[in-house]
């Protein structure tokens, strides 16, 4: 058995996406070096290291969606695509010299919590163990992408592959394709896709609202001036941050006037890149604006003028070997077939059997759904904390805004156990419940619950996934880690 790097205070961050590497910059800023970076995969960067699909960029502005306490000045445009996301990551990695802290291709199967030594015993793939007092579970809701269970796929011989796991040997140029899913990542490959091959066809099961993109390119003297006045650049987040709150309730509330809004502008968007009144319609959702994630595009719709762009609204009857037939016995010819039809959802359930005090399962205290403490803690398992946990995902604004106060926060419990000598703190079941309680209640009067079917919800159509409210509020309550919500044991 080794332990998670030095032997005082061991901590383990498992994954290295923006949550992990924020985490351990942090807790290099605090002076705390004894940390180790499990990461499955043989590079940092999660979801912008996986997702390189054509087209692939964040739906937030990357001035503020990126870390406060790593700002630059030199994202190339308002919305920065992938690559460049990853390169930000790349950069802030090097930086803070966090590959030597880093267990790369090291996937994490098993946790046990050992309390008479306050410690978690951690097991790799490899059958190897490592011990740490503190573990931060960083290992995202969205990774795993989702294969739809369609009858005779597996018989299809042209090219499938999933936008999260995109063949970049395989040339589009010319050939007959099928995009399955018009969701966040289908908004944002459609258009590409469409002006690269001969046919694409697009399978759409339920027409998302969209919503002007209005990206732009900064230019060089823009970026130097960042440069030289950080203080313009902060000024920048603060507006980008500030206005996804004011617009928030229309995105996140159950307000039909507010709805009614998102949905007028959403309309004319529509109205402006489809002349067809009937193409419009079959493109129009019947679900209220906010329900499903807003998607933000100035190409998407556009893309459905273009003559070799088809959308499909019949339902998949079944995929044959050379292409796809629909219920109206209708068949279309493919060679190859991009499946956009999400991630399974991480936070739903424990990554890997975790075992708590008194030798209970996180899977069976999650069994009616996962619930934490500000999403980040669950009582008796101590020591343990979640980044992007439970209810902790924003419809509206950057989540980076959440994963920050949860850093903050894992942060201050770190420090608390280490000064004072502490062997363990564990969520108080009763704090945890009301504080679910009350999520539960609010999350009446959230869009996400007005009917429309989602990745938000689970089978039962509760939601454990995003935070009912605001992200200042969320912050302002996560941030701090308050004693008395705590058992504190030496
Ligand atoms: P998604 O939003 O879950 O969309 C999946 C799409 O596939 C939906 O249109 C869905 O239809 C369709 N689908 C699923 N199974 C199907 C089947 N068996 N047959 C036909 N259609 C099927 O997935 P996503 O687009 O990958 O986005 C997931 C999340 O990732 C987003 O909500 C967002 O949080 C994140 N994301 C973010 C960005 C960004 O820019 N920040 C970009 C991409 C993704 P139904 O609607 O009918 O279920």
């Amino acid at each position: 058995m080794s332990n998670a790097s030095s032997p005082d205070f061991p901590i383990a961050i498992i994954g290295a996406g923006f949550a992990g590497i924020g985490t351990a910059i942090q807790l290099k800023k605090a002076g705390i070096d004894s940390f180790t970076i499990f990461e499955r995969a043989s590079e940092v960067g999660g979801t912008w290291r996986d997702n390189t699909y054509p087209g692939a960029a964040c739906d937030v502005p990357s001035h503020a969606y990126s870390l406060s306490f790593e700002q630059s000045p030199t994202w190339s445009r308002r919305f920065a695509p992938s690559g460049e996301i990853q390169e930000y990551l790349l950069g802030i990695t090097d930086k803070w010299g966090l590959r030597k802290h880093t267990r790369f291709n090291t996937e994490i199967v098993d946790a046990r919590f050992d309390e008479p030594a306050g410690s978690w015993t951690l097991t790799t793939g490899e059958d190897e163990t490592f011990t740490a007092r503190v573990v931060v579970s960083c290992v995202g809701g969205l990774v795993d992408p989702s294969m739809p269970d369609i009858k005779g796929m597996q018989s299809f011989t042209g090219e499938l592959f999933h936008t999260a796991r995109w063949n970049h040997e395989y040339d589009l140029a010319g050939r007959r394709v099928a995009v399955i899913g018009t969701g966040a990542s289908a908004v944002q490959v459609v258009p590409e896709v469409a002006r690269e091959a001969a046919q694409l066809d697009v399978y759409q099961r339920t027409p998302a609202w969209v919503v002007p993109k209005h990206d732009k390119v900064y230019s060089e003297r823009y970026k130097r001036l960042l440069a030289r006045f950080p203080l313009l650049l902060r000024a920048s987040r603060f507006m980008i941050y500030w206005l996804s709150e004011l617009f928030g309730p229309i995105i996140f509330l159950d307000n039909e006037r507010l709805s009614k809004l998102g949905e007028k502008g959403s309309r004319a968007h529509l109205k402006a890149q489809v002349k067809d009144p009937v193409l419009r319609e079959k493109l129009t959702p019947n679900f209220q604006f906010g329900c499903k994630r807003m998607l933000i595009s100035d190409e998407y719709w556009a893309s459905f003028e273009r003559p070799n762009v088809e959308l499909v609204t019949d339902p998949i009857e079944e995929i044959k070997s050379g292409g796809i037939e629909t219920k109206d016995g209708t068949f279309r010819e493919v060679d190859a077939i991009i499946v956009a039809t999400g991630f399974a959802l991480g936070l739903a359930s424990a990554p890997f059997p975790i075992t708590g005090k008194g030798g209970q399962k996180l899977d069976d205290v999650w069994k009616d759904g996962a619930v934490a403490y500000k999403g980040m803690n669950v009582s008796g398992f101590p020591n343990w904390f979640i980044l992007m946990g439970p209810n902790t995902g924003p419809g509206h604004t950057s989540v980076l805004v959440y994963t920050e106060a949860q850093i903050a926060h894992t942060l201050a419990a770190i420090k608390k156990l280490r000064n004072e000598g502490l062997r363990y703190v564990d969520v108080r079941q009763d704090v945890q419940d009301r504080y679910n309680e009350g999520l539960q209640k609010r999350m009446k009067h959230m869009v996400w619950s007005t009917g429309c079917n989602s990745w938000y919800l689970s089978d039962d159509g509760s939601n454990h996934s995003l935070y009912p409210g605001f992200a200042a509020e969320y912050a302002l309550r996560a941030r701090a880690f308050k004693v008395r919500d705590y058992e504190l044991v030496a």
